[in-house]
């Protein structure tokens, strides 16, 4: 096994400080906007972008949750609206709490591979209303995608090969930050 990071702290900090202008470039400032974590990884990654846009911007956020490993097209519960409302969280972790109807909804999630989570996560979303538009940031982007998904923002483009995996370490939850890609 084979381990090298391609991104450290300063690198992860960079990235996110950029994509934080982006949205705020490409949306025109935050105005309807609303951020959506695929957990885990994704909730830190949209929390911090959050934080960002709230200094340069003075305006808030809303920040969800959502965990979409009940709902995916290969266990039946898509179209499942109730089901639906209770995987979206609000800023103070209740389902129901956070409107996307009609709202410029960012998702956010550590690592873009296939795109099926993404497929379910939008599934997901459009049960729960109808957002105005959804985009895309990811912190990695390691390709190999199986649906015509695309990022909107992305950290890193890391072209990879099927085998080699990419682990992403976030301080909240691993005590540092760097993302590094593993050869087995
Ligand atoms: P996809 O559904 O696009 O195939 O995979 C994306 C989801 O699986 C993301 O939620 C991501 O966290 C996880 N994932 C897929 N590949 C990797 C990887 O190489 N490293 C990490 N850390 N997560 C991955
Ligand atoms: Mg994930």
């Amino acid at each position: 096994e084979e381990r090298h990071v391609i991104m450290d702290e300063t690198a992860i900090r960079r990235a996110l400080t950029r994509i934080a202008h982006e949205i705020l470039e490409k949306n025109k400032g935050i105005d309807n906007c609303v951020f959506v974590g695929i957990r885990t990884r994704g909730i830190y990654l949209a929390r911090r972008i959050a934080e960002r846009i709230q200094s340069i911007e003075g305006k808030p956020v809303q920040v969800g949750e959502l965990d979409i490993t009940s709902y995916r097209d290969d266990r039946g519960s898509v179209g499942n609206p109730a089901l639906a409302a209770e995987l979206l969280t609000g800023p103070s972790g209740q389902a129901g709490e956070l409107s996307i109807q009609d709202k410029r909804v960012l998702l956010f999630d550590d690592v873009l591979f296939t795109g099926r989570t993404i497929r379910a996560a939008m599934d997901a979303l459009m049960d729960c209303g109808r957002p105005q538009m959804i985009q895309l940031a990811v912190l990695v982007d390691r390709g190999h995608r199986e649906l015509p998904i695309r990022p909107d923002y992305v950290g890193k483009n890391v072209p990879t090969a099927k085998l080699e995996v990419i682990e992403v370490a976030l301080d909240e939850i691993d005590g540092a930050d760097n993302v590094t890609i593993i050869q087995q």
